[in-house]
């Protein structure tokens, strides 16, 4: 297959001061960017330029630091709100995409769900997508199902389409699977669930980062990612959610900044996004990932998911060609992430990742956060390569010589 890169790889990883080093003695070659992407120099450099130069608490004073504080994190929530077509109100930063799916949860679920409702989620949800469910579940006496996958790994759509017809109250989804790299078609998801009456919840955390977003095509009421997979730091993350429902929700936290008014008797709500961003934020984390949407904007998200595709193709391509190697998920690049999840013989993927560790690779190996997949798949883990901006096909290359070595290391 044609090796053509859309995207100067030794341009951008002149940018990445973290590749530049070695381990055990071996180029780095990263690919564990579904775990956690690294940060480019313009993002480290906005976070020191940030404590340096403007540090203050935001919203608070009417110092100069503390409007230069507010000035600077309230940019950078414009930056993330044009990144996904949102309005700033409708951009809520959090910790990260686990803690945006709680605040739904308590936000919307505590007052919404009732006993005998129904929750849908899917077998490949990521357990940030799962538990919250579960935990509303047990407290409201709703109940979940979870729409099952094809052979291929994707959606079974007579499934979802059986449990549309038992309306349900919330169908939440991931975007991109973090295991299978099965993208879904939130768009018509989120249409079809909203004819069945439910709210939508989009778990964005690996599809944000790796392709365009616009959250009012995709028609969804919340979308949830995280900062330090899209080059960002950690510790941030967003919440999208639809006006109209924000404003009819109760706060997730509350405290400082969240209120309109206290009194002895009681509180009234600050206007939104600040409605559900209790107490102090982390400025700086939101600075971080202001620089972080800068930099993937320069670049351009359309060139970000084709780089990502052809990667794709070429380790699919690389490892069906491979002896013994079973790869999970779609087979074809279009259909999915730059996400690859595989396992070896009977090689245990720690042992996998181990190995590969010494060549210099880093991949992921483990459950993935994924347990109820792994149970369907009937394995108890997997190893996962998955790509990002800085990644070259020779990158692909190293981790399937380093694929071979293991190979011969348990002489399979
Ligand atoms: N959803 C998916 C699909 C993920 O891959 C992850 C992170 N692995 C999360 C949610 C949770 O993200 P975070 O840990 O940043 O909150």
């Amino acid at each position: 297959m044609l090796r053509s890169e859309s995207l100067r790889v030794d341009e951008i990883r002149k940018d990445f001061p973290i590749l530049q080093r070695e381990v055990h003695g071996k180029r780095l070659v990263y690919l564990d960017n579904a775990a956690t992407t690294q940060r480019p120099k313009a993002v480290i450099d906005a976070t020191v330029e940030y404590y340096s130069q403007h540090n203050a608490n935001p919203h608070r004073g009417v110092h100069q630091l503390s409007l230069e504080a507010t000035e600077a994190f309230e940019g950078a929530r414009s930056k993330v709100a044009s990144f996904i077509n949102a309005s700033t109100e409708e951009t809520i930063f959090t910790r990260g995409a686990t803690e945006s799916l709680n605040l739904v949860r308590y936000g919307w679920g505590n007052s919404h769900v009732k006993t005998g409702d129904l929750i849908v989620l899917t077998m490949m949800e990521h357990h940030s997508n799962i538990v919250p469910w579960q935990l509303l579940a047990k407290q409201t006496g709703a109940r979940i199902e979870f729409v099952g996958l094809t052979k291929e790994g994707k959606l079974d759509e007579d499934h979802f389409e059986r449990l549309m017809g038992q309306s349900p109250s919330i169908v939440a989804f991931t975007h991109c699977s973090n295991v299978l790299g099965t993208i879904n078609d939130a768009a018509r998801l989120s249409a079809r669930a909203k004819r069945a009456g439910a709210i939508t919840v989009v778990d964005g955390a690996q599809s944000v980062p790796h392709m365009p977003t616009d959250v009012r095509a995709m028609g969804c009421d919340f979308l949830a990612f995280s900062g330090h997979k899209m080059l960002g730091p950690t510790g941030i993350g967003i919440l999208y959610g639809r006006r109209a429902i924000l404003e009819e929700m109760e706060p997730f936290q509350s405290g400082g900044d969240m209120i309109k008014q206290v009194h002895t008797t009681g509180a009234t709500w600050n206007d939104l996004p600040y409605k559900f961003e209790a107490g102090t934020q982390d400025s700086a984390g939101a600075v971080g990932l202001g620089a972080a949407v800068d930099y993937l904007n320069s670049i351009g998200m359309k060139r970000v998911r084709d780089h990502e595709m052809a990667l794709t193709a070429y380790a699919l391509e690389q490892m069906s060609k491979f002896p013994g190697i079973t790869v999970y998920g779609p087979m074809n690049a279009k259909d999915k992430g730059g996400v690859v999840s595989f396992n070896m013989g009977d090689i245990h993927p720690h042992d996998m990742a181990s190995l590969l560790d010494e060549e210099g690779v880093a991949i992921r190996s483990g459950h993935h956060c994924a347990q109820p997949l792994m149970e369907l798949l009937d394995v108890p883990a997997m190893s996962r390569a998955s790509f990002y901006i800085y990644n070259s096909f020779d990158d692909i290359d190293a981790l399937m010589q380093a694929l071979s070595k293991a190979r011969n290391v348990f002489c399979l």
